[in-house]
């Protein structure tokens, strides 16, 4: 399904609930195995920082219930602790998405009232924040 650029209102952070490091292949084949058309996230960040690509930003996602159609998604490698080369990354990517899509919000997925998750287990408004980043 097409995801509309002009629909994008949240740039949605989670973490994979893993202790194992894992790549953006390994998430792919993961959501396969739930059924999904592959991996549900448009970005991954592994435990060494690095930036791996998911669904393209055309794709709807498989990420946050009831939103898919109007976010972009982004993994952490990790439970709750992340490496600072992670979060370095993640700080780079949502600079870019939101300069790509200024109108979007970012937060995490714990913070859509539908969801008993915790993912990503961190404050992701309050980190923005002192990043200098406008959530
Ligand atoms: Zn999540």
């Amino acid at each position: 399904m097409l995801l509309d650029p002009q629909k994008i209102r949240y740039l949605v952070v989670h973490c994979s609930d893993t202790d194992a490091d894992l790549t953006a292949t390994d998430i792919h084949a993961m959501h396969l195995g739930f059924g999904w058309h592959g991996i549900g996230y448009h970005a991954v960040i592994c435990q060494d920082g690095t930036l791996e690509p998911g669904r393209p930003h055309y794709w709807v996602g498989a990420h946050v219930y009831d939103h898919n159609e109007e976010s972009l998604g982004v993994c952490l490698i990790g439970r709750e602790s992340f490496a600072d080369a992670q979060m370095a990354t993640l700080e780079n990517l949502l600079r870019d998405w939101h300069a790509r899509y200024p109108r979007a919000k970012i937060c995490g997925h714990c913070d859509f009232d539908n969801t008993e998750k915790t993912c990503p287990n961190f404050d992701v408004a309050a980190w923005c924040v002192a990043r200098g980043i406008t959530p």
